[in-house]
């Protein structure tokens, strides 16, 4: 009796999801954006705009409910990159704490050798971040070197800065979602989530005219709760690799000649050479994190023949599409367009129609420049970075009575770094796991540098 309630309960939530039409497409333009500020969530009177609100019913109508129930973390504004983390992480598969992966998270770039090549937090010009080099200077480098790679824009300064995504597009760079707001999407409840992604996709979508298939959540914060969310709007999770761990650490705080220059020599000795397919994570945010990465693109054009992995933006070491090309559901890149990870299991989420996909609609006159509206507040921004991360357990497999997580396997198992981002479904090994060490893990913190 259990398994036919369960087949019907799924057959409801199916029925009920093909009656709700997914968001438009292309997106709505919104008569207004929120303002430029990474210390406040999206207030109330954003979240209630047509744009968001489209997408949030299509969100309840596809997401279990018992997902969208997953308690939200708790944000902590001094160390906003380490929120406390307020139900099982185990169980959520909080990468954070437990660098689980779900299918269609991607962790690293699939190939031998691939080096996807991502910068977060941008755009940057003079404007919004004085004293120092911008996203221009990283887009020079890049081209010095013939190089492409992926950038992770935050929404509120691509709206105030189009005409950088616009170059970023042109000089053949890949453009993706970093949200509006920077905040730990965990820390955020349903409704403020959506809204983050959406106005970020609408500030782009104006910008180019694209509308990314790709993003990355600030800090790396996801669970289940927010991966559900995201990948019913349309989003494939874009991460990067810890293990072994890719992170430049630009953002760690220090910076001076002596830190960038140790960087560099890191990259040098244990990047360039021969390795299994990973994805770095970079910034072009500030001056310093900017010049780091300038400075590692001048050791790339200078390595030449010496490079013996190949650089390149996320939607080519996957072979997919950076952008879609219908509403959710339709055209979305395969395999995980179409599923909304849950524990246990995956739901399918109702194919979009390109022909009953209502027509963009522009509700008003886009108000305000955020990107430009914020004297001083970028130059000074910590971007994101796991400064801090938690202490993991030294097994972290993730274990569901169904288990579908694929996950890196704890520091002792780098052998095999899971499906490191493979686009391709895969199941997981069940490994039992300390449950209490664990938690006890993501309480505790550790400054890398
Ligand atoms: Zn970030």
């Amino acid at each position: 009796m259990h398994a036919k309630f369960a087949a019907i309960t799924a057959l409801v939530t199916l029925l009920g999801a093909n009656a709700q039409k997914p968001p438009s497409f292309p997106p709505q333009v919104p008569a207004a954006y929120p303002p430029y500020d990474d210390t406040k969530v999206i207030s109330e009177e954003f979240i209630k705009a047509p744009l968001v609100q489209e997408a949030i019913a299509y969100v309840k109508a596809v997401v279990p409910a018992d997902v969208l129930a997953i308690k939200p973390s708790t944000y902590q504004p001094n160390t906003p990159e380490a929120p406390k983390y307020n139900d099982d992480p185990v169980k959520r598969a909080y990468w954070p704490a437990t660098l689980a992966t779900r299918p269609g998270d991607v962790v690293a770039c699939p190939g031998d050798n691939q080096w996807g090549l991502t910068y977060d937090d941008g755009p940057t010009t003079k404007e919004n971040s004085p004293g120092g080099m911008v996203s221009k200077d990283v887009r020079d480098a890049l081209k010095a070197a013939n190089l492409k790679a992926t950038f992770f824009l935050k929404g509120a300064p691509t709206k105030g800065l189009p005409e950088e995504v616009k170059a970023t597009i042109a000089d053949g760079h890949e453009v993706a979602i970093h949200t509006w707001t920077h905040h730990p999407l965990t820390s955020l409840t349903n409704e403020q989530i959506v809204a983050e992604l959406k106005y970020t996709e609408a500030a782009i979508f104006e910008a180019v005219g694209k509308v990314p298939a790709f993003y990355r959540p600030p800090y790396g914060d996801v669970d289940d709760r927010v991966r559900a969310i995201a990948t019913a709007l349309g989003y494939q999770n874009i991460m990067w690799t810890r293990e072994p761990d890719r992170d430049t650490h630009d953002a760690a705080g220090p910076t001076g000649a002596a830190v960038r220059d140790k960087i560099v020599k890191s990259v040098k000795d244990s990047w360039f050479k021969p390795q299994k397919g990973f994805i770095s994570l970079e910034h072009d945010v500030n001056a310093f994190v900017s010049e780091v990465g300038v400075t590692i693109l001048k050791e790339i054009k200078a390595a030449g023949a010496n490079l013996q992995v190949k650089p390149q933006p996320i939607g080519q070491c996957l072979n997919a599409a950076p952008y879609r090309s219908g509403p959710v559901g339709a055209n979305q890149n395969p395999p995980t367009g179409n599923t909304v990870p849950v524990p246990g299991g995956t739901v399918t989420t109702p194919a979009g129609d390109n022909n009953k996909t209502a027509t963009p609609s522009t509700t008003g006159t886009p108000a305000g420049n955020p990107g430009k509206s914020a004297p001083g507040s970028v130059a000074t921004e910590s971007p994101c970075d796991d400064e801090k991360i938690p202490i993991r357990a030294t097994s972290t497999v993730y274990v569901e009575p169904t288990g579908t997580p694929s996950n890196s396997g704890g520091k002792k198992d780098d052998k095999k770094p899971s499906t490191t981002g493979s686009p391709v479904f895969s199941s997981a090994k069940s490994v039992s796991v300390g449950l209490a060490t664990v938690v006890a893990g993501v309480l505790a913190s550790v400054a890398l540098f």
